[in-house]
């Protein structure tokens, strides 16, 4: 019964003809690219070009010539409109972490002095809070740990929330919590690494002042590939990068001992670009042509609604459209041993302490009868 639902699903899967871009198995089903995305097929033969022509024959040249010294704002300008950004606010580089930094920081320095608390989701994947913590003994603030909703109050200078809750996939609220802090006169840093490429965003239609995001997990752009980093247009001649490098310089080949910043997204570069990662990132996002974010949310949700259906563990993934992200979590006893299973039996996903199994959705690749052998191979396990 269900198997002929699964065929019909995906029968009627506008972006079913998506997967035939990348590379899988027929054997496996991946459902761990919320951690890393799967290679698009062309992109090796890019990289091949990349290497032996424009590293191993043009050299230095490349840098002009090949477009190597603009790549960050060029590529920054591809992932721009998948998270409903103008082109020119987004930079890519570095890693989520670096970047997590440079914009919190940032964001306090644009706040009044006297806010001296940054707020922070209570519960962040953890190099946010590290990277938080830091940044607010830097900044002379007090990092405190934020529940999503809760009322944001006058002595916040800027707060940081994982769009997607890492371990659980829980949704946060991005209008509503963007709208409180500016209310209360806060600014707001937005992690997308789990909502980019898996959902829409719309960062400047709700208004976010900095948001940063992976491009390794729904984006596909290869094991660290560089993160991204988005600059709301109207705070980027205040960016006080608290990074300036020379690729961070108005003038970089000028060489001068003071610092000017440059104008624009590119404020948020720092050193010289990882070319070869940034490059495979690049011919990764051709294979978002023709694709709206709002069909990937449809299939996404689609596709989660269907697993949901058919397994019978307790999720602690939200059961609302609008509280759910791109994957699934369920709670398992002996979750590791399980998922160890899992993918000896063709199903990968992973293991999150203590008790969680998690399935990544991505609607790229990812189809329902892949949904169903998952759900049918977990309920042989548990
Ligand atoms: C995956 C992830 C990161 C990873 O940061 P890196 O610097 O790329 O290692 C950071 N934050 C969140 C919310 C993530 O999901």
């Amino acid at each position: 019964m269900s198997e002929t639902r699964a065929a019909a699903l995906d029968a009627a899967d506008e972006l079913a003809k998506c997967r035939e871009l990348f590379t899988l198995d027929d054997d496996v089903v991946y459902l761990d690219g919320n951690s890393l995305g799967a290679l698009p097929k062309h992109v090796p033969a890019r990289m091949a070009d990349v290497i032996a022509r424009e590293w191993g024959q043009l050299r230095i040249r490349s840098w002009d010539e090949s477009g190597w010294w603009t790549a960050p704002e060029r590529i920054g300008d591809r992932i721009a409109p998948i998270v409903g950004a103008a082109a020119g606010t987004t930079v890519v580089g570095d890693s989520t972490s670096v970047n997590v930094f440079k914009a919190l920081v940032a964001a306090v320095r644009l706040a009044d002095p006297s806010r001296d608390e940054v707020l922070v989701d209570a519960t962040t994947f953890p190099t946010d809070g590290y990277v938080a913590g830091s940044a607010a003994r830097m900044t002379g603030r007090r990092m405190v740990p934020y529940t999503p909703g809760d009322p944001i109050g006058p002595r916040t200078a800027a707060v940081l929330v994982n769009h997607v809750d890492y371990r659980t996939g829980r949704l946060h609220d991005l209008p509503a919590i963007t709208a409180a802090a500016h209310e209360a006169g806060a600014l707001t840093v937005w992690d997308l690494c789990h909502s980019a490429g898996a959902l829409p965003v719309g960062l400047a239609e709700h208004e976010v002042d900095f948001a940063v995001g992976c491009t390794y997990k729904y984006l596909n752009g290869g094991p660290g590939s560089p993160a991204f980093l988005y600059i709301r247009p109207d705070h980027q001649a205040s960016f006080d990068s608290p990074l300036p490098g020379w690729n961070s310089h108005a003038d970089p080949f000028g060489m001068t001992p003071d610092f000017t910043p440059a104008d624009g997204a590119v404020r948020g570069r720092v050193g010289t670009p990882d070319i070869l990662s940034m490059l495979a990132l690049e011919a990764s996002l051709d294979v978002w042509d023709g694709v709206s974010i709002e069909a990937v949310r449809a299939k996404s949700l689609a596709l989660t609604d269907f697993f949901l259906e058919l397994v019978t563990l307790e999720s602690v993934t939200p059961a609302a459209h609008a509280e759910r992200g791109s994957q699934v979590s369920l709670r398992c006893a002996d979750a590791g041993a399980v998922m160890k299973k899992l993918i000896a039996r063709g199903v990968v996903g992973d293991f999150r302490q203590p008790d969680i199994l998690r399935f990544g959705f991505t609607p790229l690749y990812v189809g329902f009868a892949d949904a169903e052998r998952a759900a049918a191979v977990l309920a042989e396990l548990v």
